[in-house]
């Protein structure tokens, strides 16, 4: 086993990412890539996890899976440093779920805050429930332990996952011997970072939500999101009546993303939040101001990633590659992991003929 740091995360092929996902986790994989503080970064596009929601729709997913590495480029994330991979390539992940459904009950299972939330939010307590979606956490495991990974850098709606992990691990190693590596769950620091909510208000940015600000959008829909949809405070109806910062979703993003800096450059107005927070309590300060100084941030972050955005766009052959060449590095890794597992499990009968023996052995016993 190793005594690497080794960082596994990913993302779900349902759609293009958002600014949930680029303040929960995608900008602290650049730091911590740029960080040159790791042994090996490898990102998973969960296209096998996608597929246990969406099985009838393998298009939306196919299609999404170039969305989602544009991101990644996008936002800074480099290939010489990442190894960048498709799940469905991985035949290890499969194999090394097989067996780690035997090490959790489905009572265990059913306990999972977060597939219990999604469970409802999709319908599938009246619909039926997909066995393979029911147990994807189980396969969540399989994704980090298949790359002996010890930092798992997630949002909050992950903990259960890493949890769930945490508790097949354990029993491997005490049934099999130690053989796969304990993973330990990175948040952000910030609250609201750790599950930004949607533009509604609604209590996280989510694809399948419908609520997002995506990374790619053009400044036109920001602006028209920001300004349109984005929920204020119900109570504040004049500029000068006293307001809410709280449950507020334009506060809420500001605490996600604003800097000290933002202040001098589009609101000289006041030195930082707390001030401004301070001024909109007491009242006389309109939502549109708060607004626009948000929609200028939006814009400071959003500009440069759609710029490199469109740089890969225009060569989609060189994107194709940085994915096959990712995804090939990926089955060497995952392959090594699931023959050791093989061997602690006993199962491994065709490494060598070395078992030939112990048969004959048994037999003449
Ligand atoms: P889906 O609705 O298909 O589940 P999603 O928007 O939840 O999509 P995922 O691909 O499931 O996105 O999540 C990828 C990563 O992004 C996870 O680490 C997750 O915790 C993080 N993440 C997703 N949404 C948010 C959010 N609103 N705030 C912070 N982190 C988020
Ligand atoms: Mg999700």
């Amino acid at each position: 086993m190793s005594e690497k740091n080794i960082i596994l995360t990913g993302d779900r092929p349902t759609g293009r990412l958002h600014l949930g996902h680029y303040v929960g986790s995608l900008k602290r994989r650049v730091e911590l890539q740029n960080s040159g503080k790791f042994d090996a970064i490898n990102i998973l596009i969960a296209d096998d996890q996608a597929l246990t929601d969406n099985a009838d729709n393998p298009g939306k997913i196919r299609d999404n899976v170039i969305q989602v590495v544009l991101d990644y480029l996008s936002v800074g994330i480099d290939p010489a440093k990442c190894t960048i991979c498709v799940q469905s390539a991985l035949p290890a992940l499969h194999a090394l779920t097989f067996y780690y459904m035997n090490l959790v009950s489905t009572a265990r299972l059913s306990r999972n805050p977060t597939v219990k939330a999604e469970i409802q939010m999709r319908g599938f307590a009246d619909e039926g429930l997909p066995a393979g979606f029911f147990a994807y956490p189980v396969s969540q495991t399989a994704d980090i332990t298949a790359f002996d990974a010890n930092i798992v850098p997630v949002g909050e709606d992950q903990l259960p996952m890493i949890e769930q992990a945490h508790e097949i691990v354990e029993k491997f190693n005490r049934i099999y011997g130690e053989t796969l590596v304990m993973p330990k769950a990175v948040i952000p620091e910030n609250e609201t970072q750790r599950r930004l909510p949607g533009v509604d208000g609604k209590a996280k940015m989510s694809k399948s939500l419908g609520n997002c600000i995506y990374l790619s959008d053009d400044a036109k829909t920001v602006k028209k999101q920001v300004n349109g949809k984005m929920f204020t405070d119900p109570q504040h109806l004049q500029i000068s009546d006293p307001g809410h910062t709280e449950g507020n979703v334009v506060f809420t993003y500001l605490d996600a993303l604003c800097t000290d800096e933002h202040f001098g450059r589009y609101l000289p107005d006041y030195a930082n939040l707390e001030e401004m927070k301070a001024h909109y309590r007491r009242g006389g300060l309109g939502d549109g101001t708060c607004k626009k100084f948000l929609i200028n941030i939006l814009e400071e972050t959003l500009q440069p990633i759609r710029a490199e955005r469109a740089k890969w766009e225009a060569d989609i052959d060189a994107v194709y590659d940085i994915l096959r060449e990712g995804t090939a590095r990926a089955v060497e890794t995952t392959n090594e992991t699931l023959a050791r597992v093989r061997r602690a499990m006993r199962i491994n009968y065709f490494d060598d003929r070395s078992i030939v023996k112990e048969w004959e052995a048994l037999l003449k016993k």
